[in-house]
């Protein structure tokens, strides 16, 4: 059976997942079925690369994790201690049939999956100025990968693709023309391997063609965003040119008068990197409740804590504000779908989220919604217009999918057709 190596190379960090797929697995089209026979072999991470405290932590099957705490110099070196944890529980890499890379940004022009070849590098590279803490780490591990496995094809897979489709009105900002045209300035939105994930898993919950339903997908992590879906495509989501924009998340403001930038400046006297750090890290759950971890500020509400209470207020708010609107982009809408980290196990939030939806047609079955389950569920009442869905994202599998996908098809159309 064939097996995909996925790989996610941060600034500092290397996650990684070995899946073994079915036969015949990889299907390219949006809107197909999920696969759900692959298997998970082995997953890690490497942490603190090049910093102190460096550490691997190799999992495979239902074996103690091989943790291994060593300095870890830089992110070749990550790599040789994966491809050695691998050695030392179970076997080397081998019998690769693919190798699928998570890239934060594909700009407008990485619109599909894309094997990696020269052109591909430098199509990514091209787009660093658009993610500059993202792709060139990215590209660092594709670099990597493509020494050590020379005869593997790799594929890369953006965050940004699945959001490629949405039409003008939704991803243009209202700024001189010529100006964002020349600096590529837009809404490209992010998360899309996880939106494009659960809204395949919704309509197959639903007994539905993905190509029938509109969609609401929530996907609530650290990070947080939305995206409108109509008949498997997005047409809209509430991040933008950065994951700075839209929805309130663990540190990041979300929605934000652009003006306040320009009077932190002029008035606190903070330079632009000073309030990009203040947006990005320091805002959020964390500068309203003074704690970024949802747990945390569970906890800090059951103490009695009002800042914290009136910050979960703010976030469920604000996500509601965003299901109204993309209800109205989508003009039906058939399901609300929750995934993430929040999504998936904040009961709280989900309520929070769904009261005073009923207007909407949306009405949540307090007992479905409190019962906890690893498995896509739905928690929305039977009579609910809109049925509400609990649907645990797997952007691993999904990039393992993708990247099957294009090792059988081999080609790059959306490169090609951009490639003059
Ligand atoms: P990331 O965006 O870093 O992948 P996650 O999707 O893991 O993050 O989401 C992190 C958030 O999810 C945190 O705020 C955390 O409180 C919440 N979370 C994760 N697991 C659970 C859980 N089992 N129960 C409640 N909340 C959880």
């Amino acid at each position: 059976m064939p097996r995909v190596l996925v790989v996610n190379t941060g600034s500092s960090s290397i996650k990684y997942q070995l899946f073994e797929m079915p036969e015949g697995s990889g299907e390219p089209q949006r809107g197909a079925p999920v696969n759900r026979d692959a298997k998970a072999l082995a997953s890690g991470l490497v942490e603190r690369i090049g910093e102190a405290g460096a550490k691997l932590t190799h999992r495979a099957g239902d074996a103690e994790p091989l943790v291994v705490e060593d300095r870890i110099a830089d992110h070749s070196e990550g790599f040789e201690r994966v491809f050695q944890a691998f050695e030392s529980a179970g076997g080397p890499v081998t019998d690769l049939a693919g190798i699928g890379h998570r890239v934060v940004h594909g700009g407008d022009r990485l619109t599909e999956p894309t094997l990696i070849d020269d052109q591909a590098i430098a199509a990514i590279a091209d787009q660093a100025p658009l993610a500059p803490l993202h792709n060139p780490s990215n590209l660092l591990g594709i670099r990597i990968a493509l020494a050590s496995f020379p005869e593997t094809p790799q594929v890369a897979v953006f965050d940004t693709a699945f959001h490629q489709t949405m039409p003008p009105r939704a991803f243009r900002y209202a700024l001189p023309r010529d100006l964002a045209d020349e600096l590529r300035i837009r809404r490209y939105g992010f998360h899309g391997t996880s939106h494009a994930y659960v809204s395949r898993r919704a309509a197959e919950h639903l007994g539905r063609p993905a190509a029938e339903v509109n969609l609401v997908t929530l996907h609530l992590g650290n990070g947080a965003s939305v995206a409108a879906v109509q008949g498997g495509r997005c047409i809209d989501t509430s991040m933008g040119l950065t994951p700075l924009e839209g929805l309130v998340m663990g540190t990041r403001s979300g929605d934000l008068d652009p003006a306040v930038v320009f009077y932190l400046h002029r008035e606190a006297g903070l330079s632009v990197d000073d309030i990009d750090d203040l947006l990005n890290k320091r805002s959020g759950m964390l500068g309203l409740a003074g704690a970024n971890d949802m747990r945390e500020v569970a906890r800090l509400v059951t103490d009695g804590d009002q800042a914290a209470a009136e910050a979960l207020d703010v976030y469920c708010y604000r996500i509601r504000k965003y299901v109204g609107a993309y209800a109205a982009a989508l003009g039906r809408l058939d399901a609300l779908v929750f995934t993430a980290g929040i999504g998936e196990n904040n009961d709280a939030v989900r309520a929070g989220v769904c009261q005073g939806l009923e207007g909407l047609g949306v009405t949540l079955d307090a007992r479905r919604n409190k019962a906890r389950s690893a498995k896509a569920r739905t928690v929305s009442a039977d009579d609910s217009r809109v049925a509400v869905l609990v649907v645990p994202t797997n952007e691993e599998l999904e990039i393992a999918e993708q990247t099957l996908a294009v090792v059988a098809g081999s080609s790059n159309p959306s490169l090609k057709a951009a490639t003059p």
